[in-house]
């Protein structure tokens, strides 16, 4: 059986969660529940970096204690598990799993023949914990937080990464590390191809507040945050005593894949491959990078005002988890960043899952109970008319395999979706409540059509949709030879005289039936 270990990146946690987090996790749920329903083996892991100097400043300006602080956040990132239906196998905590800090000692120590000590002067972002050369930034300032680096001058460890530019090369042009989607590869050889210098694994501990992994050997010196967070996808394993989840899940042949925002991508496909490649460690397999999100046309930050609006689980409790989902899935591009407003999450919902499946599956629920006294009629020919219908059926899981292979989740939705819209056109052509409930032959083979198309929808919206695809399974799989009534599978979220803007509070309007 093929083992696939999947790892979103793991946030700071210097406030609490929003919208865009909740991409970077309901793409690699979806994975993971696809992979799964395959037959393969997963292994989904998320977590929190609670080792950043971000959460002590952050700390420092609520007034409040640093563990106090950083568990509060990292509790409402794990917290997003239920709020989103995710199927995390192992949440990592840095600052708190008693794994963590071993393995990235021992993965200190693999590399240990690469790292150096040395002074060092640079510009430093706080926002980014990430030194800059000047031609990085344009006007002198940072380009993910719009601020003017401080100037450091200090003794750090260095990493040898300028002798990893062959292998690193080698790797991604050949495919065994590979980076989706096209445009971040060629980003990602193009930065190897101009030349990789050394860079900074560690620093002064009294600059990081005294918060951080101590250097084996060296307590005046801290890990480097990012070298500390990325043996989170090791450490997660219990590689620190080389347990049976690390050969499992990453010493063995298997998958090995990263999900991650454009803005750690040098991190992921550069840095953290090499430091691999020093430590004599596997390589990840693959690499899927998504843009950002933006939120009424603007970056969503975590400390904005405003910022709790875009909280997911909020959102989730509000107008659902699988609208949400939906939302993210649906809407979000492969390439290039999408905006998120309230309006058009409700809009999205409203329109495909309320109006179109959800009607979908109560009218031909309702149809069977009435027509058949709730019993599927037997397996028989394609009706005229349904050829289109039933090739989507059959083809939506490939499809829809196809296209998250190449991590493509609109494709992917696209695909299942297609049986919904091809459902739909069908019932208006053949209009089955036209046909005589005597003619058993016409009618039997329409209505055993449509419930096939709505069994496939909760099949193929399964990874999803987990939830309401549940729902729709139920509904369409008989019991004591009957199908249940029929019961909505989805509620509308806005009302139906619609006024513009939000509703304050969940609307209390439901029901589906058309
Ligand atoms: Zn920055």
């Amino acid at each position: 059986m093929t083992a696939t270990y999947i790892t979103t990146t793991i946030p700071y946690v210097n406030a609490r969660p929003h919208i865009g987090h909740a991409l970077e996790l309901v793409q690699a749920d979806v994975l993971a529940r696809h992979r799964r329903g395959r037959g393969e083996a997963v292994r989904f892991g998320a977590g929190t970096d609670d080792n950043s100097l971000k959460n002590v400043l952050a700390a420092k300006a609520a007034g409040v204690g640093v563990q106090e602080f950083v568990d509060r956040n990292a509790e409402a990132f794990e917290a997003l598990g239920g709020a989103l239906s995710l199927t995390v196998d192992a949440f990592i905590r840095t600052s708190r799993d008693p794994r963590h800090r071993p393995g990235v000692e021992r993965f200190w120590r693999a590399c240990s023949h690469d790292l150096y000590r040395t002074r060092y002067e640079g510009l430093y972002c706080t926002g980014c914990e990430q030194f800059y050369t000047p031609a990085e930034l344009p006007g002198g300032r940072c380009p993910e937080h719009d601020t003017v680096p401080e100037q450091v001058s200090e003794e750090n460890w260095f990493f040898r990464l300028s002798r990893y530019a062959g292998p690193l090369r080698e790797a991604i042009s050949a495919g065994r590390l590979r980076i989706e989607p096209a445009g971040r590869r060629n980003e990602v050889l193009a930065f190897i191809g101009s030349g990789l210098a050394d860079f900074s694994v560690s620093r002064p501990a009294t600059r990081a507040g005294g918060w951080g992994i101590p250097v084996p050997g060296d307590p005046g010196q801290v890990i480097y945050v990012w070298f500390d967070a990325l043996c989170n996808y090791l450490t997660a394993l219990d590689y620190g005593s080389g347990g049976a989840a690390y050969e499992r899940w990453w010493a063995g042949a298997g998958n090995r894949v990263h999900l991650l925002g454009k803005g750690v991508l040098r991190f992921h496909a550069v840095y953290w491959p090499a430091m691999l490649l020093s430590a004599g460690l596997p390589l990840p397999t693959g690499i899927f990078v998504h843009d950002y999100l933006t939120a009424g046309g603007r970056k969503i930050s975590k400390s904005a005002a405003g910022a709790a609006a875009f909280e997911p689980a909020a959102l989730a409790a509000g107008y659902g988890a699988d609208a949400v989902r939906w939302w993210l899935l649906r809407e979000v591009p492969l390439v290039g960043d999408a905006d998120f407003t309230v309006e058009r999450l409700i809009a999205r919902s409203d329109d495909e899952l309320a109006n179109g499946l959800g009607n979908l599956v109560n009218r031909v629920v309702a149809m069977i109970c009435r027509y058949r006294d709730g019993r599927v009629p037997a397996l028989g020919p394609v009706p005229p008319g349904g050829e289109d219908l039933d090739a989507a059926i059959r083809q939506a899981g490939d499809r829809v395999g196809a296209a998250l292979d190449e991590f493509d989740f609109r494709r992917a939705t696209a695909a299942a979706w297609a049986i919904a819209d091809e459902a739909n056109r069908f019932i208006s052509r053949a209009r089955p409540w036209t046909l005589p409930a005597s003619d058993r032959g016409q009618l039997d083979a329409v209505l055993h059509l449509l419930i096939r198309a709505c069994s496939a929808l909760g099949r193929e919206l399964a990874p999803f949709l987990p939830d309401a695809a549940a729902r729709i399974t139920r509904q369409c799989t008989p019991r004591d030879g009957r199908l249940p009534a029929p019961s909505p599978v989805f509620r509308r979220l806005a009302p139906r005289a619609a006024s513009p803007g939000p509703p304050a509070r969940v609307p209390a309007e439901s029901g589906t039936a058309g």
